[in-house]
């Protein structure tokens, strides 16, 4: 058991912890939710629970599936025992259907599906409000090796096959998702969460949005969707 220590960074949603072990924190999952660069404020009764034990089975089923996570244990319900890794200043991004900022950056529909997934890549600076960039910027602001983005795509490809077809058996269409990479002795591995804060979830058949999109939106319903998507992780 490893004993928790002092807070070492608070973000929007988590709060990391270092702990006695050099190679272990804890993230903490709050309730509290930003959208749109953090112009729109609030919380989300129980979000932290939910998020924590949703990205818990994920990591779970990824890890089964050979993927590299972060992901050691569960500790409670808004704890998460990690490794510590060397965050890569990049948000991922890859999505199957046309949503969010996709549609306003192209002038394209909301809900068609693409042949291939598109990937995108956000840099993580708040100052820029997380500015959509590319490869050469990667390489350019030396975020990322050549090398290591190289990795960082055939993993997301990965994952989003293995999640798409995880979600699809709970009757959940995988519409994008955020991910986020770390380094940890040598290698890549897959960081933060996979929640309904960084996924668009949308219910098979009637398209109901079960994730972030409802706070965005003003949709109401919201404890209840991330209440619905964790019944389905745990069915
Ligand atoms: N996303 C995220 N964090 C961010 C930005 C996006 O988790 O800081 C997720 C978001 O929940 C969605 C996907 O990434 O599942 C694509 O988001 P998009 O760029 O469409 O976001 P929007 O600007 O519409 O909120």
């Amino acid at each position: 058991m490893v004993t928790k220590g002092e807070p070492i960074y608070e973000g929007k949603a988590k709060i990391l912890y270092r702990t006695d072990d050099p190679d272990r924190m804890i993230q903490y999952f709050k309730d509290d939710a930003t959208a749109f660069n953090a112009a729109k404020k609030g919380t989300i009764q129980q979000k932290g629970v939910f998020n924590n034990k949703i990205s818990t089975k994920i990591f779970q089923f990824l890890e089964a599936q050979g993927i590299p996570t972060h992901f050691v244990d569960s500790l409670s319900d808004r704890e998460m025992l990690i490794k510590t890794v060397e965050i890569i200043k990049v948000e991922v991004i890859v999505r199957n259907v046309t949503a969010g900022s996709l549609c306003r950056l192209l002038g394209v529909e909301e809900g068609i599906r693409m042949e291939q997934p598109v990937m995108e890549y956000c840099y993580k600076k708040d100052e820029l409000g997380d500015p959509l960039i590319n490869e050469d910027h990667i390489r350019m602001l030396k975020i990322a090796t050549a090398e290591e983005l190289a990795q960082i795509r055939e993993l997301t490809l990965k994952i989003n096959g293995l999640m798409k077809d995880f979600f699809d058996k709970l009757d959940l269409q995988l519409i994008d998702f955020k991910l986020e990479f770390g380094r940890h002795k040598g290698h890549i591995i897959l960081a933060d969460e996979i929640s309904p804060d960084t996924c668009r979830l949308w219910e098979k058949g009637t398209g109901k949005r079960l994730d972030k999109d409802r706070f965005r939106h003003d949709l109401g319903n919201i404890e209840e969707a991330y209440q619905e998507v964790f019944n389905r992780v745990n069915s």
